[in-house]
């Protein structure tokens, strides 16, 4: 095990190293061959150190979402959800996620620029029940329970989810379809 990578690199997993959790990660590319793009992620966050994918959901098309609202004339995204068990702490496992949406080719910009087109984007959905406001990292992930795309495909992977602090996943996203037909 190795204790640098399970606790992070401003010690958030305390003094021994961590037991494996489970996260959910929620994947989206809405740029260039978007099918190859998702299933080369998943390859490589199966890849990463003390790691493993122990399920995906097949991808599903969704409208961009835009600081404005839903776009119809961006390009459609392709989403999908995965889950891993991991003992990499919190912090490391998303520089991890960033430097693998930097291999393919997503340029980071601050500001609105956030909610642009873009070849990959990976979100921590959630970490075990850990709970953080951190800006950085912010767990579970706030947009979470608004997002189709993100409790759909978590649903399709593992129909007991539950979003912590918010209720089981399966409510979350009823309650949001009744909300977007009303
Ligand atoms: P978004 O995913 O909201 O469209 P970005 O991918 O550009 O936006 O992320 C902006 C910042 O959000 C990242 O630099 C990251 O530090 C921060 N962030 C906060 N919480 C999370 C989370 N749960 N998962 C991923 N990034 C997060
Ligand atoms: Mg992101």
């Amino acid at each position: 095990m190795n204790r640098r990578l399970a606790q992070g690199l401003t010690g958030d997993a305390g003094d021994r190293a961590r037991p494996a959790a489970r996260v959910v990660v929620a994947l989206g590319a809405n740029l260039g061959e978007r099918a190859r793009t998702l299933a080369e992620a998943l390859i490589e966050l199966d890849r990463l150190p003390l790691t493993r994918v122990a399920g995906a959901a097949e991808p599903i098309e969704s409208v961009a979402i835009t600081l404005a609202g839903p776009d119809e004339d961006a390009p459609a995204y392709l989403n999908t959800v995965a889950l891993l068990d991991t003992s990499l702490a919190p912090s490391v496992l998303l520089e991890y996620l960033h430097a693998i949406e930097a291999r393919h080719g997503r340029a980071r910009r601050e500001g609105e620029a956030r909610w642009q087109s873009r070849t990959l984007d990976l979100d921590i959905v959630a970490y075990g029940d850990v709970r953080s406001d951190d800006p950085a990292l912010t767990l579970p992930h706030p947009r979470a329970a608004e997002r189709d795309f993100v409790l759909g495909p978590w649903l399709a992977v593992d129909p007991d989810a539950v979003l912590p602090g918010r209720g089981r996943v399966a409510d979350l996203l009823a309650a949001l379809r009744a909300e977007e037909t009303s």
